[in-house]
């Protein structure tokens, strides 16, 4: 458990990522009353806890050798690597062949090939949802942005991490329908996600399953 105090006038509880404690408590309040605050929310805290414990995703490191899998819309697909072969990666829909010359690029090399894919789909499914929805929107980009998944400009660009690919297609159309809508409706009211609904009113199985996996989406 970690507290920190500070000039706040409340004290709060927080579960982090890793399932720990936080305390957020008024700089003079006595300890007893932190730990009575705690058995309070027990209930709460072991429920939170359990669900940042599912959620957790401890990072490992990539070594790009033989046998590694990679998600790409949803699915694990294995990596070969052959020593001598002249394409840095090939994705042949079964498997993903990298050569071994390029293996200390490796991992820039499959950013890009990621990056390449997120393009080409997101911009085929922008274009017809925004068609659907009768919007326009100006520009794609897509971004490194790690948790962020889309994001819509005051200009009216659309901005796509490129991690987002690794989700399943369902989910991947979820973000986009959800940052074509916030062309009219800028925030997230009832009517922004009513509009969300009239073109895929599952949306609310996807934004969980992203809070859920979101954190397995990297390289
Ligand atoms: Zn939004």
């Amino acid at each position: 458990m970690i507290i920190i105090r500070s000039k706040r006038k409340s004290l709060t509880l927080q579960i982090a990522p890793d399932s720990s404690i936080i305390v957020r408590a008024p700089e003079k309040i006595p300890e007893e009353i932190i730990h009575q605050a705690i058995q309070k929310k027990l209930p709460w805290i072991i429920k939170k806890q359990k669900l940042a414990r599912e959620r957790f995703v401890p990072v490992v490191k990539r070594e790009f050798a033989s046998g590694e899998t990679f998600l790409y819309l949803g699915e694990l697909y294995k990596l070969q690597v052959f020593l001598d072969a002249n394409d840095p990666l090939v994705f042949n829909g079964m498997e993903f062949k990298l050569s071994g010359r390029y293996l200390l690029n490796a991992k820039k090399i499959f950013e890009k090939w990621y990056r390449k894919q997120t393009k080409e789909i997101i911009n085929n499914r922008a274009k017809l949802y925004a068609e659907m929805a009768g919007l326009k929107y100006a520009r794609i980009s897509i971004t490194g942005a790690k948790s962020r998944w889309g994001s819509c400009s005051f200009k009216g660009n659309l901005n796509f991490s490129w991690k987002l690919i690794m989700a399943p297609q369902r989910v991947v159309d979820y973000v986009v329908i959800h940052e074509l809508v916030h062309l009219s409706e800028r925030n997230h009211s009832r009517r922004f996600w009513d509009k969300v609904s009239v073109f895929m009113p599952d949306y609310k199985n996807c934004r969980k399953w992203l809070k859920d996996n979101g954190g397995k989406l990297y390289l």
